[in-house]
């Protein structure tokens, strides 16, 4: 049994509906979509993870460009916050990183592709290791290059997730050969959860019994074993170091309690047109949704080319799966969609929110105050992870908060 030690506070919210109305009117008259990443936030989410886990330390994690988010902010604005490491998937990512945080601990998560260790060695980023081949690759460079003839690196321990890692009979191997062991500088030693999201999951306790049997066997080094659920699971998780990402966005995976982190995220569409339709019309691609009811549409400038998923399309011909309607919201009420997602446009019923006389150039909220991050990838049949970090370049990204850039003050928009 997995104690929860986390106060069950609710999270803080949204930044409050006047200041995003603001931020509406100044977006530029041609965005069709509209993502707002509140940098405070971030950064107040990465200090709360902080204090949570402290003396722990707290890393960040910054793949796939910040989940989506943009590491060229994102990145500056942990580390003004006090993180110093950074983990990332990808070399291209690592560069990206490197600049953005020059004096930062990095990480990487892919670990060294054939014939990448120079590369890697030059952004003075600390590969992540699952096998054998890098560690000799890494051990060799590090001979040729390195004065004291070490080079940093990560070793990944796999504790049953099966996915990247040293298991038990290849840490022995590892070993064995003395000459590659003795040319890596091990900064972290890390394994990585199946289930944290699940408090009560017993293979939670047993990667972490098998996490510690498996570092025993090397070298003494720091360890890292938890994510932004791992990290809810209680003080054993965390070792010295814990590596959220989503929480850091805002997210709430984690089942047992509500992680001490607010929203960062808020996306909006376009309405392009508002139309009234009858009963037994039918409405988008492949007839898919026919009308119980006369109804009023309104049909937003987005689509699954901008990242929601086309799993999100709705019938009432079919028994839908889930119980997450698909939807966008007015003013805090929700439209549920209307038939198919199409690539540019998505279609949502209107009828119920006439009172709100909703026009042509009108925002609808896509994750916010009213539709969270969770629901949004439930409604499409996945998780708010894959949401975010698909949201596509379409939308218009506006950053605020102390370290946000600086937006263009033009002269207040009437109406
Ligand atoms: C992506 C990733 C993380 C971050 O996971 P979140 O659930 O977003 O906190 C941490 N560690 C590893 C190995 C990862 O691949």
């Amino acid at each position: 049994m997995t104690q929860v030690n986390v106060p069950r506070t609710n999270p803080p919210t949204h930044h409050n509906a006047s200041a995003l109305g603001d931020l509406l009117d100044d977006a530029p008259d041609h965005a069709s979509g509209l993502i707002v990443i509140d940098l405070d936030a971030l950064a107040g989410n990465w200090r709360a993870l902080h204090d949570l886990v402290s003396p722990s330390r707290c890393g960040a994690v910054v793949k796939a460009n910040a989940y989506g988010l943009g590491a060229r902010h994102v990145i500056p604005a942990l580390a003004n916050a006090g993180c110093t490491e950074f983990f990332v998937a990808t070399i291209a990512e690592a560069r990206e990183a490197r600049t953005l945080a020059p004096d930062a601990t990095l990480y990487l998560l892919d670990g060294i592709l054939p014939g990448t260790a120079e590369d890697i060695a030059k952004l003075n980023a600390c590969p992540i290791i699952s096998t054998l081949e890098e560690a000799r690759e890494w051990s060799a460079l590090a001979q040729t290059i390195a004065n004291n003839n070490q080079l940093p690196c990560a070793l990944m321990l796999d504790t049953g997730l099966n996915r990247l890692g040293f298991s038990k009979s290849s840490i022995d191997e590892l070993l064995a050969d003395a000459a590659t062991i003795h040319r890596l500088d091990i900064k972290l030693i890390m394994s990585h959860m199946a289930c944290a999201d699940e408090p009560d999951h017993p293979m939670n306790e047993q990667q972490r019994t098998r996490f510690e049997s498996l570092r025993h066997r090397l070298p003494s080094a720091p360890a890292s074993l938890a994510a932004s659920d791992g990290l809810m699971l209680g003080d054993t998780y965390h070792y010295d170091l814990v590596r959220p990402g989503y929480a850091l966005y805002g997210g709430q995976a984690f089942k047992g309690a509500t992680t001490p982190v607010a929203p960062v995220v808020t996306a909006f569409a376009r309405v392009l047109q508002v139309h009234d339709a009858a009963k037994d019309d039918t409405v988008g691609y492949s007839a898919s949704y026919k009308l119980d009811r006369d109804s009023r549409i309104a049909v937003l400038a987005l689509g699954y080319a901008d990242g929601i998923a086309r799993t999100a399309s709705t019938t009432n011909q079919a028994d839908t799966c889930g119980n997450t309607t698909p939807s966008a919201a007015f003013n805090g009420r929700k439209a549920p969609f209307l038939g198919r997602i199409s690539m540019d446009l998505i279609t949502v019923d209107v009828t119920d929110l006439t009172d709100l006389d909703i026009k042509r150039g009108d925002w609808a909220e896509i994750i916010g105050p009213t539709i969270s991050l969770e629901d949004a990838g439930a409604a499409a049949q996945t998780i708010g992870y894959e949401m975010l970090t698909r949201l596509g370049t379409r939308f218009h990204r506006t950053y605020v908060g102390a370290h946000a850039p600086q937006r263009p003050s033009g002269p207040a928009k009437n109406g």
